[in-house]
């Protein structure tokens, strides 16, 4: 139920890529806004895999919410969690006990790892959503090499070198082609007692083809482009069991002391709170104006939500997230201004993009479809377009010529802990 105030209060919870699109599109509305995120950075996705294959660091895909959003006189920035929402107050609830109030909420939340029923394999096959996710993979994938090069045994140092990432979407695949690089190039004459080029990665994807989202064509390029960069591609088979040793996928056995989770998205739990229809991957079924339904002044967007266009639900993309996040500023501008509600939403797909390794990506514009280098340059120009600040521009664009000159990898930092790992570590680290 709405609150009644001078201003109308929006209350956004989530500065991802649909909260900051919409608290940035009511940057000149009148209306009182409050952005709630429980990290206190805005962060890049899309290049999450640059920081946990080395060669770029967090702080270069991680922005503060509150320097984004600093120019906004019409915004207050909070550090909070989100654990609940009281929709007859019209309150949000906070872990720490604090209740927000709001005349309109947008909730996006985001989504996180789906491990379909087998949760216990998440300390053993970490997915990447999250900066410290990928600092810790760093710290595994740095580790299984100075690991090896310190056993003896011949069948401990194979299994060491050997990596397994289960899925074969985009994000597993930029994993994959990340890691041969790393392995094949950066590493490569880095050590003594092992030759890191010998390393075994191996890409494992239940579905019968990998980028499921793109054309035939571009999926099989890129299938034996990642097998050109020395990366085994296992398709159609299902992984039944993942242990610290290795991973079981179709009844094959793969002794891997690395084994990444790319394999399955799930929604924030906005659903539960709202007590709102959902679908299996927990994303609320919104109305086609992005609103629960009997609820007209709680929007949901981004990751968090199921949006239907052409009986099919858009993908969960950063694109998808900032129309979606301008559409809800748009619908909430119209309403406080008292002008007819804009037409249901409608995602634009601007095309689909993946890279698999230096000189190698694809792009489906559905018009046109591109491979090889020039799609790849395209990513790159893309990526840094879309990066927030003329800083972060200049330095992940210097920090990717170094690296595409060099074959080097700048971010090799050993650093954190990682209770799963250490347990079994033979090596001694350290913290400071
Ligand atoms: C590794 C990886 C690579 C990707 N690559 C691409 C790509 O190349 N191209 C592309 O278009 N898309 C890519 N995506 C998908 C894209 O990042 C998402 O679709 C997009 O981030 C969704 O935006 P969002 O606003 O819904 O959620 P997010 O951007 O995830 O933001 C959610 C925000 O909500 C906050 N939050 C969550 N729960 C709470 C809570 N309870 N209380 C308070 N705050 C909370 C989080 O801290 C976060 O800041 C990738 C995703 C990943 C994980």
């Amino acid at each position: 139920m709405p609150q009644s105030s001078v201003r109308p209060q929006v209350l956004i919870v989530g500065a991802g890529f649909g909260g900051l699109s919409a608290a940035q599109a009511l940057a000149r509305a009148p209306v009182d806004i409050t952005v709630v995120d429980r990290r206190n950075f805005h962060l890049f996705q899309p290049l999450l895999y640059q920081v946990a294959t080395a060669a770029l660091n967090p702080s270069d895909v991680a922005w503060p919410v509150r320097g984004i959003l600093s120019r906004q006189a019409n915004t207050r920035v909070l550090l909070g969690e989100v654990e609940g929402v009281d929709t007859a107050q019209g309150q949000v609830r906070l872990t720490d006990g604090r209740q927000l109030a709001y005349d309109w909420l947008i909730l996006a939340t985001g989504a996180t790892h789906n491990y379909f029923g087998n949760d216990r394999w998440a300390p053993i096959a970490p997915g990447l959503k999250r900066i410290d996710d990928a600092t810790m993979i760093r710290r595994r994938i740095l580790l299984a090499f100075e690991r090896a090069e310190n056993t003896e045994d011949p069948a401990e140092r194979r299994r060491l070198m050997t990596f397994a990432i289960i899925g074969a979407g985009p994000t597993g695949v930029e994993l994959a082609g990340a890691i041969a690089e790393l392995s094949k190039k950066a590493l490569a004459s880095d050590f003594h007692s092992i030759d890191p080029r010998d390393t075994r990665i191996v890409l494992i994807e239940g579905a019968p083809r990998m980028l499921g989202a793109f054309p035939e064509s571009l999926s099989e390029y890129a299938r034996h482009a990642l097998e050109r960069l020395g990366v085994e591609v296992w398709l159609g088979r299902q992984v039944t069991e993942c242990d610290a040793d290795g991973v079981t996928a179709s009844g094959e056995r793969l002794e891997a002391s690395t084994i990444l989770w790319a394999a399955g998205v799930a929604a924030s739990p906005a659903a539960r709170w709202l007590g709102a229809p959902a679908d299996r991957a927990g994303r609320v079924q919104v109305q086609p104006d992005l609103s629960v339904p009997g609820h007209d002044h709680i929007l949901v967007i981004g990751d968090t939500a199921q949006v239907l266009q052409d009986g099919k639900p858009i993908p969960g993309v950063a694109p998808a997230a900032k129309q979606a996040g301008a559409y809800a500023a748009k619908l909430i501008l119209a309403a406080v201004g008292g002008k007819p509600k804009p037409a249901p939403f409608h995602y634009k797909n601007f095309g689909n993009l993946a890279t698999i390794g230096r000189n190698l990506a694809i792009i489906d514009f559905g018009w046109l479809r591109m491979k090889g280098f020039p799609a790849w340059l395209l990513w790159g120009v893309a990526h840094i377009y879309f990066l927030i600040g003329t800083r972060h521009r200049l330095l992940v664009t210097l920090q990717w010529l170094f690296n595409y000159f060099s074959f080097s990898r700048g971010a090799r930092l050993i650093v954190g802990s990682d209770p799963a790992l250490d347990a079994t570590s033979t090596l001694e680290l350290h913290q400071p």
